[in-house]
């Protein structure tokens, strides 16, 4: 088990291209594009940001799933970026996936006892008896009863179906969860049992959470820290009580403005409604400098010539050491107004 302060995962400049289109009319999505972050024991990181931003490519890098084509991936300090079959062992043992829908990501021809075993299985490292007895220790840990094990996926709740999915998680001791909307797909009254499941967790085992949303309250309830996307690359990042109380990227604080569950709060801080004019701009042939100039009621000239650097407000450029406080990829931070 890592100390608390041990950076487990690290991301440095990532970036990711997909090809698009045809043979005779290729063309590139840049999905990611030099994001940089750290998730340390014990610590919760949101992502947040409109559809399209490139959250979901970025968790899938970070879990292996998707090989970076730019930048940089250390868990524990190994560099895994190349994705060799070592890199990609110690992936699966440490880093693993909560997926959004509980109802198609476990196979439903498969008992619970099967499905949380199945990463012991794969590892080989337990005899059938200790896995039956481990996966019996995974459902307590989660809520769930060890009566429950010779059961099917269709036999239970969309919550208890998410329960088995962490359990399921968590069956190789990881040290990073990456939980990609995982109440999205929940009845409301569930929700917060689910998310007061993970805090725990988070807190108990000391796992690091990467919690993707849509919902800006369940990150400023979940994470200790938040990164805002726009367009494949980062924002702002920084502490949650920084970023929701006192934005200083616009984007973010028309992200936040516009939200329902947050905005009314975010409107009060800031004096007013911030609109997001046009559509978001396609990720096939993004705007030159900042990539939020076509839509930012503060962008001057300097902003389509230039790309702004990630910099605390009050000036200094820190490029990638996303460890620091609060950090914002504006030109004009310091003077974005926020009531205090
Ligand atoms: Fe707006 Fe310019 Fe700041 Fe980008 S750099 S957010 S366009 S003011």
């Amino acid at each position: 088990m890592p100390q608390r302060s041990e950076v487990v995962l690290r991301a440095t400049e990532l970036s990711r291209t997909f090809r698009v289109g045809s043979r005779f009319s290729p063309s590139k999505v840049s999905a990611v594009d030099g994001v940089s972050i750290e998730l340390s024991a014990g610590q919760s990181l949101g992502i947040v940001g409109e559809t399209g931003c490139g959250k979901s490519t970025l968790a899938r890098m970070l879990v292996g799933l998707e090989r970076p084509d730019g930048g940089t991936l250390t868990y524990r300090g190994e560099d895994v970026t190349a994705g060799r079959r070592a890199d990609r062992r110690l992936l699966r043992q440490g880093v693993q996936m909560i997926f959004q829908d509980p109802y198609t990501s476990l196979d439903p021809r498969m008992t619970v006892l099967d499905l949380v075993a199945e990463p012991l299985a794969a590892a080989r490292s337990m005899n059938a008896a200790r896995r039956r007895d481990r996966v019996a220790e995974l459902l307590d840990l989660v809520g769930l009863s060890t009566e429950m094990m010779s059961r099917y996926p269709h036999q239970f709740s969309g919550g208890q179906r998410q329960r088995i999915g962490i359990a399921r998680a968590l069956a190789l001791d990881p040290q990073v969860l990456i939980c990609d909307e995982p109440v999205s797909a929940l009845d409301v009254s569930v929700q917060a049992q689910v998310i007061n499941l993970l805090r725990d967790l988070q807190h108990r085992l000391g796992v690091a959470l990467l919690f993707i949303s849509h919902d800006l309250s369940v990150v400023r309830h979940v994470a200790d820290r938040v990164a805002v996307m726009y367009l494949g690359r980062l924002a702002e990042v920084g502490p949650v009580a920084l970023i929701f109380d006192e934005p200083r990227h616009p984007y973010t604080q028309a992200l936040l403005s516009a939200s329902p569950s947050v905005g009314s709060e975010a409107r009060g801080r800031l004096g007013r409604r911030l609109v997001l004019t046009g559509e978001p701009p396609s990720p096939v042939n993004p705007p030159p400098g900042c990539r939020f100039h076509e839509r930012c009621a503060m962008a001057e000239d300097r902003c389509a010539a230039e790309v702004p650097r990630l910099r605390t407000v009050d000036g200094d450029v820190v490029g990638a050491d996303v460890s620091a406080g609060r950090l914002s990829a504006c030109h004009f931070a310091e003077q974005v107004v926020v009531r205090s």
